[in-house]
């Protein structure tokens, strides 16, 4: 945090460290080092209220809409005969409101790491974490998502949402082959694991994106990334990965039956999904760089 006129700013370094993005802090409404990271929620005023976690900005009042509706929907519209979630990180509550919003979805796991981000979200961000308290088929548990899913029963869940921190302190081991091969054993016969995929333009970004999907690729037969606009993210546009048993999320994306469903998304809708999957040369080329 920097004063400047007397105005109080956060700025978040991006890799490269000469380029910042900072915002003007109308309020400092919780500073927390919990057992895992240093929690803090600012108020601004373009922004509203949003949360960062060991200096990196997590969710905003004023974009969580797109990353939201972009880490569930996609999966949904491929395969909705989905029937059980399992959902790793995510502590803000936002995945699991675009989850809930699926009549036919049995079962929504959620394994966050760090109770201090749901209660924090609780008290200052109901936009988000309000379905903690109104979803009776949401199972939320304490407890690293590494440690969860090797020991989860085999083909137990039909998708996986990976909405983590990035890779180093608590969520660094959500980005290894280890965890991505207990995802597949733990993932039934159509299983689709949704994974942080990192950006595709600061230098940084880029060598995650390249490790995170080698790894992919060695474990799942199709492995594609599909890309969002998050303004409040590095660069302002993210990316995430469809790892699949069986389905290809463009040829097999059932509008139809999507649009039957009659849901309300701010960004998501299904002609959308097949231009998220068609992605610029230059991220094409860093994807075809990767060695398997
Ligand atoms: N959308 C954000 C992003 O892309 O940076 C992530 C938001 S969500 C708040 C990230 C959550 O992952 C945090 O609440 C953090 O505590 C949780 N997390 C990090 N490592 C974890 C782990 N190993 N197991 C379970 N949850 C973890």
């Amino acid at each position: 945090m920097l004063i400047k006129n007397n105005d109080l700013w956060y700025s978040e370094y991006y890799m490269d460290d000469d380029v910042k993005w900072s915002l003007k802090l109308e309020e400092v409404l919780h500073v927390e080092q919990t057992p895992f990271q240093k929690l803090e929620m600012f108020k601004n005023e373009t922004f509203g209220v949003f949360m960062v976690l060991d200096g990196y900005t997590q969710v905003t009042e004023k974009d969580e809409f797109v990353y939201h509706d972009m880490i569930c929907h996609p999966a949904m519209a491929v395969n909705p005969d989905i029937k059980n979630v399992l959902i790793i990180g995510a502590g803000d509550g936002g995945t699991a409101r675009e989850v809930s919003k699926y009549k036919s979805i049995e079962k929504i796991d959620m394994v966050e790491i760090d109770e201090a981000v749901v209660r924090a979200c609780q008290k200052y961000m109901p936009i988000t974490a309000s379905v903690f308290d109104n979803e009776p088929r949401l199972n939320l548990m304490f407890a690293d998502g590494l440690k969860f899913v090797k020991e989860a029963p085999t083909g137990a869940y039909d998708l996986i949402l990976v909405d983590s921190t990035d890779p180093a302190g608590p969520g660094e081991g959500l980005f290894t082959v280890g965890f991505y091969q207990d995802c597949f054993r733990v993932l039934s016969e159509k299983g689709i694991l949704i994974n942080q995929h990192e950006g595709a333009f600061y230098e940084g970004d880029i060598e995650e994106m390249k490790k995170a999907h080698a790894k992919i690729k060695k474990t799942f037969p199709i492995a594609k990334v599909f890309g969002f606009n998050t303004p409040s993210y590095a660069s302002g546009y993210w990316y995430f990965g469809f790892a699949s048993k069986v389905f290809d999320p463009v040829a097999d994306l059932k509008a139809e039956q999507w649009n039957k469903l009659g849901l309300k998304t701010r960004y998501y809708n299904t002609e959308l999904h097949k231009g998220a999957f068609a992605l610029p040369n230059y991220v094409q080329e860093i994807l075809d760089s990767v060695e398997v």
